[in-house]
């Protein structure tokens, strides 16, 4: 009974939309064709890219990412980079942001909850299952870290170390950001999900995971678990 409760407040939508994040899905090229209400669409964030080298030893400059960050608007979100398939949600808005010492582009995704397959694309996400994310784009040279000449015709190899420092190349020249998927594993650290930012009213604000409320010990099927209570979000969140 009890741990029925503690799932249901996990995986309750926990926020609507903005009247702001609204404004930025009607701005997209190619808007929607109806005036969505804010109860109409589920939107969540997605730590995108970043201007860390990735596991392919690529890199966005950080002085690339506000420009990034304009090509996503618009891009189709896919799961696994299928493009067999349409997509099951579309990028808008976002921001760049620093956090520690890496920069990130952090896009807002929404899709409409009249879809049949919604709710479980929700609860796929809010519970952490689908937990990272991977760009895909179209970009013009790759440029060596080590002599600053295209890494396709210099004499160095990305991932090597030179003088103790590891080559890596630069996307330099993107042009497209085709896509952004779910993936199962993403090529850069650190990608994933979060829920839309307060917008300054703190109506969206979630309790925050450094700051957990009381612990309670459960015990079932002669298991023993440690769950966090968290308080009930009012009903008009
Ligand atoms: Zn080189």
């Amino acid at each position: 009974m009890l741990s029925q409760h503690l799932i249901g407040t996990l995986l309750r939508e926990p926020v609507v939309a903005g009247a702001a994040e609204l404004d930025a899905i009607r701005a997209l090229p190619n808007p929607p064709l109806v005036r969505l209400a804010p109860e109409d669409v589920f939107i969540r964030r997605c730590r995108l890219a970043n201007d860390r080298i990735d596991s392919r030893y690529g890199r966005f400059r950080r002085e690339q990412l506000p420009h990034l960050l304009e090509l996503v608007q618009g891009a189709p979100v896919l799961i696994g980079h299928d493009r067999r398939t349409l997509g099951v949600a579309r990028f808008f808005g976002g921001a760049v942001e620093t956090r520690g010492d890496t920069a990130w582009v952090v896009p807002s995704f929404y899709w409409p909850r009249a879809h049949s397959g919604a709710e479980d694309l929700r609860v796929m996400i809010d519970s952490g299952v689908y937990s990272e994310a991977s760009i895909a784009f179209v970009y013009r040279t790759p440029t060596c870290s080590v002599c600053g000449e295209d890494i396709r015709s210099c004499p160095h190899w990305p991932g090597r170390e030179y003088d103790g420092a590891t080559c890596f190349f630069y996307y330099d020249g993107v042009e497209r950001v085709t896509e952004g998927s779910l993936v199962y594993r993403g090529a850069t650290p650190g990608t994933g999900f979060e829920l839309p930012d307060g917008g300054g009213d703190g109506r969206n604000a979630l309790p925050s995971a450094t700051e957990p409320g009381p612990t309670i010990r459960l015990k079932h099927r002669n298991r023993r678990y440690l769950a966090v209570l968290q308080p009930e979000q009012p009903a008009s969140r």
